[in-house]
């Protein structure tokens, strides 16, 4: 396996001189449909871990479902996103009121918590953090992450599901699932996810900076959520998400303030 690694890993570099000139930080050594394959299996991982992600059910809030449904696929349906046929892009909400969270898998599968939900004012701004998550698994930072973090080896494992040992291989996905929550991406992929927020929300009704509205309600709270605490400063990334939707020239102003309320008010 490890003989298969280093070929694939050269083969990978070679083929991929249009990344490789972008950088060792930017290198993304698998191919798209490994980003699917490991979403698959991390998403199987996550809903067989009702005690860790207790996954809102749908047969019981079919609404709040269809209203964040609704918000992902004005997202998906920009016309910005690159793998909006390749991914899955499949949401959960997990009802866990005390995270102010949200992420997406590689390959596309979105996880809300219902404490972002409920802490939030209008539908532009959770569609303004659904954006930048989306944006993370679109541009595959995710994928460059965990590569990063947990090597090479275990990601080649788990999707070409060469490990025969069943609980070594569901230990493997475990600690993928683990990395994936708390994840900390750089400053130039957190950077580029809040641009990709507003290059998404631009061609929709919404107001395109709703992830701006995000950071400044999160700036003023006194305990900001462990996940933000080295993403680059809150009034930065205002400024420059505010800079990208006047250079794009957005129209979109809309908030759905008393809707996002009704929604609220079911959870
Ligand atoms: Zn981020």
């Amino acid at each position: 396996m490890k003989y298969f690694a280093s070929i694939f890993l050269l083969l990978s570099i070679t083929m991929g001189c249009k990344s490789f000139k972008k950088g060792w930080n930017d290198l993304n050594v698998f191919p798209v449909s490994y980003d699917i394959e490991l979403g698959k299996q991390v998403s199987g991982d996550i809903a067989s871990k009702a005690k860790d992600f207790p996954i809102l059910p749908e047969s019981q809030y079919p609404d709040v479902y269809r209203y964040i449904r609704k918000i992902t696929s004005k997202i998906l349906n920009s016309g910005k996103v690159e793998n909006k046929s390749q991914f899955a892009w499949e949401v959960k909400i997990i009802k866990d009121d005390k995270t102010l969270n949200a992420f997406a898998t590689p390959g596309g599968y979105i996880y809300v918590y219902t404490g972002l939900i409920k802490y939030l004012d209008a539908e532009d701004q959770l569609a303004g953090v659904l954006a930048h998550e989306i944006a993370h698994a679109d541009r595959r930072h995710s994928t460059k992450q965990l590569t990063k973090l947990l090597g090479t080896q275990i990601l080649l494992d788990i999707v070409l599901n060469s490990v025969s040992d069943k609980k070594q291989a569901n230990a493997n996905i475990g600690k993928v699932t683990t990395a994936l929550i708390g994840l900390k991406f750089s400053r130039s992929h957190e950077a580029e996810a809040d641009k990709y927020s507003v290059i998404y929300l631009c061609p929709t009704d919404y107001s395109a900076d709703g992830a701006a509205a995000f950071f400044e309600k999160i700036k003023n709270n006194p305990t900001p959520p462990e996940w933000l605490s080295t993403h680059p400063s809150s009034s930065h990334r205002v400024k420059d998400i505010h800079g990208e939707k006047a250079k794009l020239g957005c129209k979109g102003n809309r908030h759905y303030r008393s809707e996002y309320q009704r929604i609220k008010k079911m959870l």
